[in-house]
């Protein structure tokens, strides 16, 4: 068995190659996004990495469902109510479905599963936790939550990424259990510290991990994000932005790191610094055949 630890945006691709080639594997998914929006618990990554596997995924703004409307939305303004996420009405019944079950006293395990089997998904997609966990970004002013720094993008420097809830919150028994029945974990080309690191943050999880073999694509080409603040976030940590940053984020769990060739440059530095097997190859997955040949590349190295 293999665990992939996903965010929504490199992360779901990543599995969505990965799924054409096998379907033992297991997706736990960041909550960290996790936010509630006019009273109802919405998922961002969850949902992105189920409308992908799904098929359902608008693919040109890369969340969402294709083809969706904004009537509810654009009728709220009417009433004088604006928010600053856009929430399409499809989405939102799935937002809708979702609370409900909680409120029926259901973990947001066992919603996640209700609403990924009525997606028709066969590959578990697991939450990392059932309990209240929601990331911050600290800012020089102000804390705002990771989603709303996501989406309104404001300038300056970034003093902290906080993970509210990681005192207490524990990984979901699913997300251990699958840790416990695979052999390899998969770190996909996600976002290391406001989707990796957050699922990282919980107890036990990074120790964990040390005792497995772990695999790591790189989320950086030339230095450079390919969607999202990544580089903003680097700009302000002790980490270089470029791949050798990243490997020494992830270097007391990383066995084995995919970098892309245009990093190629590093190879030498993360192997004989850092300690950690490097490949490259093409990292940037623009079509379907792009996102198998990527799972293709890592399942190949897990098996030398
Ligand atoms: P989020 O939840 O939307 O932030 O999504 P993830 O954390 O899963 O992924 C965000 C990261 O994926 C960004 O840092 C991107 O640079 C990276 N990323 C997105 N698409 C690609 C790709 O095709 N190739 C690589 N190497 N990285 C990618």
């Amino acid at each position: 068995m293999i665990t992939v630890l996903s965010g929504g945006g490199g992360g779901a691709k990543f599995v969505d190659g990965l799924s054409y080639l096998k379907n033992n594997f297991s997706i736990i998914a960041n909550t960290g996004d996790d936010i509630e929006i006019y009273g109802l618990h919405v998922s961002p990554d969850v949902d992105t990495i189920m409308y992908t596997l799904s098929g359902v995924i608008d693919k040109k703004k890369g969340w969402g469902i294709k083809n969706d409307t904004f009537n509810c939305q654009k009728y709220l303004k009417s009433l004088g109510y604006d928010d600053w996420i856009l929430i399409g009405d499809k989405d939102l019944a799935v937002h809708i479905q979702r609370t409900q079950l909680l409120k029926s006293g259901k973990t947001l395990t066992e919603v996640t599963s209700e609403l990924c089997r009525r997606f028709g998904l066969n590959i578990p997609l697991i939450p990392m936790s059932d309990n209240f966990f929601q990331t911050f970004i600290e800012l020089e002013t102000k804390s705002i939550h990771f989603e709303e720094y996501y989406i309104k993008r404001p300038e300056g420097k970034i003093k902290n990424i906080i993970y509210k809830g990681n005192d207490k919150a524990k990984p979901s028994q699913a997300f251990l259990d699958a840790l416990d029945n695979s052999d390899w974990v998969i770190l996909p080309p996600s976002n290391p510290f406001v989707s990796i690191g957050t699922i990282l943050s919980l107890k036990k999880v990074r120790n964990i991990l040390k005792e497995k073999n772990v695999i790591g694509i790189s989320p950086l080409i030339r230095g450079k994000a390919i969607k999202g603040p990544l580089v903003q976030m680097m700009k302000y940590s002790d980490f270089e932005v470029n791949s050798y940053g990243i490997a020494k984020y992830y270097q007391d769990i990383l066995d084995i790191f995919v970098i892309d060739n245009l990093e190629a440059g590093l190879e030498n530095k993360i192997k004989n610094e850092l300690g950690i097997e490097v490949f490259t190859t093409n990292t940037l997955m623009k079509t379907k055949k792009d996102r198998i040949n990527l799972s293709k590349f890592v399942l190949k190295r897990m098996e030398t």
